[in-house]
């Protein structure tokens, strides 16, 4: 950048122009090298402001989940995709992270947890996944303006090959779409409505994928129906307990079944140390089987489940839809993930 300052001057009005490796052009910031690392930072740290102020307002348990979320959209997605159609192939970790340290955090489960199973559980997609729709929502947009300007940058860009071309041509590919890429000259909405459709199913399957070939989605698994908020979360079941059943069905508590993975044990050898069944401490085990908690699941789970229980009763109950069983669960975990806390320091 020094060698080409001294190469170069410019002038604008024969006023010499300072030149400078970055520049904030309406909120976005274009950096020299032409990559968009510092853009991308920028944008994380404004949604992150904004995140700030959202959780000021809705910390407390005033709104439902589904409210949340649609706040988040609103105040803070729509500023970390700002000007994503011009950035948004980078793969933008730090804007990554405030998305999904605050799907965790409304679900109240630890950072680790796998992303797929948080996507899924909320119904949520991630924001590179909106960047892509915007992206060719803009393309397609391009192609069919009147805009004399927007035009020629189009062709601009073609003609140069140019990075972000290439990237659009190369996803279309890479999503078995490449004859809209070869039809580009005669682009209509039907195109766009199929490469979003493309793109939220690909990004689904991915997710599918994922859980299933992780030891970590090993009992998700179960939960994999509709990509949609669930309906515990969906449903004005109080927020401590909706917090509770997340942590059971994505696996994100303390039971030996996942703190014994950090030590190494063998899974057969991380065996429950609350009751004498040499069951190995898993959610099943925990929630349907333990004697310890034997009094509380009496009083807070239907028979139907804990007499002759099975693991086909276990998903049942876990996916149940209806409020009061749901909330009884709620209660049951809680008082037993205390109960269990407490036996650990003792
Ligand atoms: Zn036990």
């Amino acid at each position: 950048m020094e060698n080409y300052q001294k190469m170069k001057k410019w002038f604008y009005n024969g006023n010499e122009l300072e030149i400078v490796d970055t520049f904030n052009y309406l909120g976005l910031i274009l950096n020299y090298n032409g990559t968009f690392l510092k853009t991308q930072k920028h944008v994380a740290d404004q949604g992150r402001k904004a995140l700030f102020s959202v959780l000021r307002v809705c910390n407390g348990n005033f709104f439902n989940i589904e409210t949340k979320l649609s706040v988040f959209d609103t105040y803070v997605g729509s500023i970390l995709s700002y000007g994503s159609e011009i950035w948004g192939f980078h793969k933008a970790a730090d804007v990554k992270k405030v998305q999904s340290n605050f799907c965790k955090r409304i679900l109240g489960v630890r950072q680790t947890t796998m992303h797929s199973m948080i996507y899924f559980e909320l119904g949520r997609f991630p924001l590179y996944v909106i960047r892509r729709i915007r992206i060719f929502k803009y393309w397609t947009k391009l192609l069919n303006t009147d805009n004399k300007i927007l035009k020629c940058c189009l062709q601009d860009q073609e003609a140069n090959k140019s990075k972000w071309i290439i990237n659009v041509r190369n996803e279309l590919f890479q999503m078995g779409l490449g004859y809209i890429w070869e039809h580009r000259k005669s682009c209509n909405s039907s195109y766009f409505k199929t490469i979003k459709h493309r793109i939220l199913d690909i990004f689904k399957q991915l997710c599918i994928e994922r859980i299933c070939n992780s030891s970590k989605g090993l009992f998700y698994q179960h939960f994999i129906s509709n990509f949609t908020l669930q309906y515990y979360l969906a449903k004005s079941i109080p927020y401590r307990y909706a917090n509770c059943i997340s942590k059971i069905r994505l696996s994100a508590h303390n039971l030996f079944i996942e703190t014994g993975r950090y030590n190494s044990v063998a899974k057969n050898k991380r065996l429950c140390k609350f009751c004498d069944n040499d069951d190995v401490e898993d959610e099943y085990h925990f929630v349907l089987i333990c004697k310890k908690y034997k009094d509380i699941r009496c009083k807070y789970i239907k028979p139907y489940y804990r007499i002759n229980p099975s693991v086909y009763t276990f998903i049942q109950l876990l996916t149940v839809h209806n409020i009061k069983e749901l909330t009884n669960l709620g209660k049951y975990l809680s008082i037993t993930f205390e109960s269990r806390n407490k036996l650990r320091q003792i």
